[in-house]
């Protein structure tokens, strides 16, 4: 009676799906579901398009080999030749930032200039559809630069911090290391997976590509591809 009701409990045991709402069929845009299924009087995980048939892969494989290519890809942009492409990104940025800086000062003076020499114009209108041409200018001019500056003063402290990280990290490890262990909780594994997938399709039977992004940098990310034989 107690083995019959360990038994019943183990196989009510939910399955963990790891993909669960990463992975889209690319042919009907439809997100994959994980589906139990029975084999051979035994029951195994799926990821299976509800739509296409065929467009099927067993569980543990397709898992093993997503969590492999998310180990290079934490390597790679944890490998001291991304800091070092990131430092070169930075110092760019940084020159980018003094110019835009000088701009802004530019374009205030003149804002400025013009403001002192229309003043007389300015005291008496009424309404701000009277402001004189080149104010109005001078005024849409100084909000466009503002908001360059801005966004690439995010762009570029977070960059900053990315850099900061992985000079820490590198103080921490010398060598490289895997970043997912199958030893940690699945949960933790998907939130890690979670941090650089911006998505996985299912091309067709044979092939999967993942797209990754960076977790901090914008627009920085690569494209692996799975075959399956
Ligand atoms: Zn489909």
């Amino acid at each position: 009676m107690q083995q019959y009701t360990r038994e019943r409990i183990e196989e009510e045991e939910p399955m963990f799906f790891l993909l669960k709402d990463l992975i889209e069929c690319f042919e009907c845009e439809q997100i994959i579901k994980g589906k139990k299924i029975k084999r051979l009087g035994v029951k195994i995980g799926v990821y299976q398009c509800d739509n296409c048939n065929s467009v099927k892969y067993g569980k543990e494989i397709l898992e093993q080999e997503v969590i492999n290519q998310a180990n290079k890809f934490f390597n790679d942009i944890l490998s001291p030749m991304f800091k070092e492409f990131l430092s070169r990104v930075v110092d760019e940025q940084a020159s980018i930032h003094k110019k835009l800086e000088q701009e802004l000062d530019r374009v205030k003076a003149r804002l400025k200039n013009e403001i002192a020499q229309d003043l007389d114009i300015l005291l008496e209108i009424e309404d701000v559809s009277d402001l004189p041409e080149a104010v109005v200018k001078l005024d849409q001019e100084l909000k466009k630069i503002t908001g360059s500056y801005n966004r690439m003063k995010d762009k570029w402290f977070e960059n900053i911090e990315t850099l900061k990280e992985l000079n820490s990290f590198h103080d921490d490890f010398q060598e490289s290391i895997q970043i997912i262990d199958e030893e940690m909780e699945e949960t933790l594994i998907k939130e890690l997976l979670e941090d650089i997938i911006q998505g996985i399709y299912a091309m067709s039977k044979n092939e999967v590509q993942i797209i990754f992004k960076h977790p901090h940098i914008e627009g920085m990310g690569g494209k692996e591809i799975i075959e399956f034989a």
